[in-house]
């Protein structure tokens, strides 16, 4: 039987974008995959889509071309150019952008892509690395309705809560918020692990009872075991936090908000990187609540 869903083009397989490929691949899409390490594409190629060498050779049968990518710098250098997709994709492609970027990138990109004849969705996810694997991300979008309805099967088969949040840009936005909100969280269960060891109490009772009440989080849920095994391997690494950091500081100036605490959330972020951090996960704010206390950080 031939197969009549929409033929997808991934670029950008790493921590986020090999599982939801997966999950496509699962869900019986073809997918066509490009990235920069071979070991990722040979992982494509073992999950049962095919591996491309180039974007354009990745994007140039696609219906949908969907890139997951670190930052607004790399999406622009896998859009634009003469090796880009814009250049290469099809007419009528739906393009849509997973990364976490600026919303003023995402609103560029689907101006330029217009007039190749090529729509855009900016569609960043919530989640991590655990709601990529399980399919229960989060994903926040901006862009046309029509373009909406047409991409929600695929979104369904990547995630649990789709919502359409406006024109294009809007789901950075929400996204930068959303960054906002984690790391704060993040760093208020830091503190509280390091306050509740100095005190003597055993912290995985002390964290499960918090996680039950009003204190409790996905965060808390999630980041868990990271704190208690001072496991930080990545995840979601503290140098992709500092970017979204930069990103809603920069958005909240544009609009007149103040983000006070989320501005010291900001500096301690960017300080975990400057003392060799940035590659760990961003759980890894409790490293830099240990050194402010006096601990010296298990290595
Ligand atoms: P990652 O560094 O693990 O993967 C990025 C991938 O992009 C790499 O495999 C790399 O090969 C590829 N890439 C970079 N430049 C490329 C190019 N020019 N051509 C082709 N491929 C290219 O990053 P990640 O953790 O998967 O994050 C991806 C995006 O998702 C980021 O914007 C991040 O902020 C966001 N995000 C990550 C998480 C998480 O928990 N890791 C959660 C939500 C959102």
């Amino acid at each position: 039987m031939s197969n009549t869903l929409p033929k997808i083009a991934w670029i950008g397989l790493g921590i986020m974008g090999s599982p939801m490929a997966e999950n496509l691949i699962k869900a019986g899409y073809q997918v066509t995959g490009f990235t920069l390490e071979q070991a990722k594409l040979d992982r494509l190629a073992a999950a049962g889509g095919a591996a491309a060498g180039s974007i354009a050779e990745a994007v140039k049968d696609a219906d949908v071309v969907i890139t997951m990518v670190p930052a607004s710098p790399q999406v622009e250098a896998i859009a634009y150019g003469d090796e880009g997709i814009l250049a290469h994709a099809r007419p009528g492609t739906l393009l849509i952008d997973m990364s976490s970027i600026t919303p003023q990138t995402s609103v560029d990109l689907a101006e330029n892509a217009a007039d190749k004849g090529i729509r855009v969705l900016d569609a960043p996810v919530s989640g991590g690395e655990a709601g990529a694997v399980e399919a229960v991300l989060s994903i926040m979008v901006g862009g046309e309705r029509a373009d909406f309805d047409e991409a929600k099967p695929i979104f369904d088969a990547l995630g649990k809560t789709i919502v359409l949040c406006g024109p294009h840009g809007s789901g950075q936005t929400v996204k930068a918020a959303n960054q906002l909100i984690v790391a704060v969280n993040i760093q208020a269960c830091a503190e509280a692990v390091v306050f509740l060891e100095k005190s003597g109490v055993d912290l995985t009772a002390a964290l499960d009872v918090l996680n039950g009440g009003l204190a409790g989080s996905t965060v808390l849920t999630r980041k868990k075991d990271n704190f208690l095994k001072r496991e930080f391997a990545p995840g979601f690494r503290i140098d992709l936090h500092h970017k979204d950091m930069g990103i809603v500081t920069d958005a909240a100036r544009n609009v007149g908000a103040a983000l006070p605490v989320g501005a010291v959330v900001a500096q301690l972020v960017a300080s975990l990187r400057t003392q060799g951090d940035g590659g760990l996960d961003h759980s890894a704010l409790l490293r830099g609540v240990e050194r402010l206390s006096g601990e010296t950080p298990a290595a």
